[in-house]
């Protein structure tokens, strides 16, 4: 049994007031909130076990490099891969920039072409264009309809020999739209193009199994999966990891080092210079287990009524504009007001306790696209509950009658 009033009573944040109001977070796409579990699993790190990890010189070191690699393991297993796979980063900016540096070096060359689509993300954009300048290599981009799908014809037109990358977001930050991320990967693998997923949006919604899904890399962001900030991964597929060149250079990635040349370490370390994030990593490891203990499926199954019941709330209030109805939609609604700014009806939910987020979302393209450069975005996680979206409508409602 799904018990949302259990399940927010883990999350201590959840029990303050904002303004004399109860806090209604919906605002988990830019950053969710942590159960105690983790908030307890950082704070032990660091009173009992905080150390750096250089295993085998004493015990601290030990359990630092077990909470570490014990994060790792249970990464892989979430997402179906095996622990080599995982590489850990900041979040999912810092992977796409990995990603976007390594394939620049190792793979483009001046004609080929990277294929986006129209709904990403900023940290899926910029990086590439920054590879593309670099190798002279083509952006091209897969347009959405005006649902917000990806049309699937037009990004399989796009699809030929000369394209060496794919990249894709699992789930849209502004529209909510589920892409069908099976056939988009096994498309571009038809055409031996390397695909790589943005996860930011698609981990804390639905269950993720990379090898059913079938992509090269899929990358994520803890603090978005109810893990602290500044710790993330890059799934990556065995092979593809082995014949990569390292990425940033120091203390950890490599064999051996005189000053004529240096011989890395095998993935994942080669890919991880300096010292991580270990009590990040620690956290993110707690998150998973306390995901886990509740089941990704009773978690899509109770946001998808969630969402459905918010959206309907919403499409009643005079003079609001959806943007985008996309048939499977995860985490997130936008919506514009008529002739009310985004940034005030932030601001006059703010007042009534309610946290969202108003703008360009950092993904502007696919707001153009939809002839807008803002809009009202609520994103929902599976501690929010029905009284919460009732208590957004009502507001809304108030806000459109000028009240
Ligand atoms: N991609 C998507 C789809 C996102 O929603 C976000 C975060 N808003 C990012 C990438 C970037 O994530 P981070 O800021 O955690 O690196």
């Amino acid at each position: 049994m799904f018990d949302v009033d259990s399940i927010r009573r883990d999350f201590p944040i959840l029990q303050r007031r904002v303004h004399g109001k109860p806090l209604v977070w919906l605002d988990s796409a830019a950053t969710a909130q942590k159960p105690r579990a983790v908030i307890d699993r950082v704070s032990r790190f660091y009173e009992h076990e905080n150390s750096n990890i250089h295993r085998g010189t004493h015990t601290l070191a030990e359990e630092a490099c077990d909470a570490y690699e014990g994060a790792r393991a249970k990464v892989a297993t979430f997402m179906g891969a095996a622990s080599p796979e995982i590489v850990f980063v900041r979040g999912t900016t810092e992977g796409i920039n990995l990603l976007a540096s390594i394939l620049s070096e190792s793979l483009l060359k001046p004609g080929d072409e990277i294929l986006l689509t129209q709904a990403e993300h900023h940290a899926n954009i910029v990086p590439w264009q920054f590879a593309a300048r670099k190798t002279s290599a083509v952006i091209r981009v897969a347009p959405v309809d005006d649902n917000g799908e990806i049309i699937l014809e037009e990004y399989g037109r796009l699809l030929g020999p000369r394209t060496k990358v794919v990249s894709f977001t699992h789930i849209s930050n502004v529209l909510g739209t589920v892409n069908p991320v099976r056939e988009m990967s096994a498309m571009a693998r038809r055409e031996g193009a390397i695909v790589v997923i943005d996860g930011a949006q698609g981990i804390p919604h639905r269950q993720v199994d990379v090898k059913a899904i079938g992509c090269d890399f899929y990358v994520f962001s803890g603090h978005k999966l109810f893990a602290p900030g500044g710790i993330g991964a890059v799934y990556g597929r065995k092979e593809m990891w082995e014949r990569l060149p390292p990425w940033q250079g120091g203390g950890n990635m490599v064999q051996h080092v005189t000053f004529e040349r240096s011989t890395f370490a095998p993935p994942p370390k080669r890919f991880e210079a300096g010292t991580p994030a270990v009590a990040a990593a620690a956290g993110l490891g707690t998150a998973i287990d306390y995901l886990n203990g509740i089941g990704l499926a009773a978690i899509e199954q109770y946001e998808t009524a969630l969402l459905e019941y918010a959206l309907e709330g919403i499409r009643s209030i005079p003079g609001v504009r959806l943007v985008g109805a996309p048939r499977e939609r995860g985490g997130v609604i936008s919506f514009v007001m008529d002739r009310i700014p985004d940034p005030v009806v932030a601001e006059k939910l703010d007042a009534e306790g309610i946290a969202l987020r108003a703008g360009t979302h950092c993904a502007l393209p696919v707001l153009t696209r939809f002839g807008l450069d803002s809009s009202v975005r609520p994103s929902f996680a599976f501690y929010n509950t029905r009284a919460e979206a009732d208590a957004l409508t009502g507001a809304l409602h108030r806000i459109s009658r000028g009240r």
